[in-house]
């Protein structure tokens, strides 16, 4: 079992053992952690898209082993941050970035909320991607991205939508059919419709400006962004 311990609120234990054991693999495009290599060009260009990540100060919330931080580094941000709860994860993270010479990116093992205490409304952009399904309360991670973002900044939000095209999609076919991620990396109940995602926003002052869905075509194996919100998406917003 991995020794990993942790004592504060809003962090599933069995989540991070979950990710660590397999922390040695984040930068293996072959692994388990495919999906998220194939789709960060979609997501990166979304973000670059809304946020122009040129020059901007920029903060990466369960940034794991850095697939999606170091891309924003590497694409000119300024400066990016990359949090975590699995010290592995930002162990590989740093050794990745530090192989690939990327100087403008540093990862700390710290909770989102903790640092919003210690740094409000210190990021042009903050993103948190494939993280809101792996916590038990979805809801004080975006109040916590909320606080962490400058007034004029924009927050980036991906998750899984929760229906039964979606378990069928992403449980069943994802892990059981395809065996694209390892069984268990979902939990179908902590899967979070579109509406529930634009209220927990709005409820933390966030205005949802854009929406798009990201579809996985399991004959060309090629994911795109779409309009289709019924199983992966991504959202941006900007604070009210
Ligand atoms: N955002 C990354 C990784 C997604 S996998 C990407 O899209 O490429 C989910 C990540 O969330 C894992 O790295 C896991 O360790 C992390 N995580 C789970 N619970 C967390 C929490 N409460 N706070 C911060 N990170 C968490």
């Amino acid at each position: 079992m991995n020794t990993e311990t942790h004592d504060s609120a809003n962090v599933d234990a069995a989540e991070i053992d979950k990710f660590s054991r397999l922390a040695h693999k984040w930068w293996d495009k072959t692994s388990e952690f495919k999906p998220l290599h194939d789709i960060n060009p979609l997501r990166l260009g979304y973000i670059d898209g809304h946020a122009g990540l040129a020059g901007k100060t920029v903060l990466d919330v369960g940034c794991g082993g850095g697939i999606l931080s170091e891309s924003m580094a590497k694409l000119g941000a300024d400066a990016v941050t990359g949090i975590d709860m699995a010290e592995k994860s930002l162990k590989i993270a740093k050794l990745h970035a530090l192989e690939e010479n990327v100087g403008n990116i540093s990862y700390r093992h710290i909770r989102v909320e903790e640092l919003a205490e210690e740094m409000p409304h210190a990021f042009d952009v903050v993103t948190c991607m494939e993280l809101l399904e792996h916590v038990p309360d979805p809801a004080a991670i975006i109040r916590a991205c909320a606080e962490l973002v400058k007034p004029d900044g924009m927050v980036f939000f991906s998750t899984i939508n929760r229906n039964p095209k979606s378990y069928a999609h992403a449980i069943v076919g994802a892990e059981y059919l395809l065996g694209l991620v390892p069984r268990g990396t979902h939990d179908w109940q902590k899967f979070i419709t579109p509406a529930e995602l634009a209220r927990m926003c709005r409820q933390a002052g966030l205005d949802v400006i854009d929406s798009k869905g990201m579809t996985y075509n399991p004959l060309t194996k090629i994911y795109r962004l779409d309009d289709n919100t019924d199983v992966n998406y991504q959202i941006a917003c900007r604070p009210q």
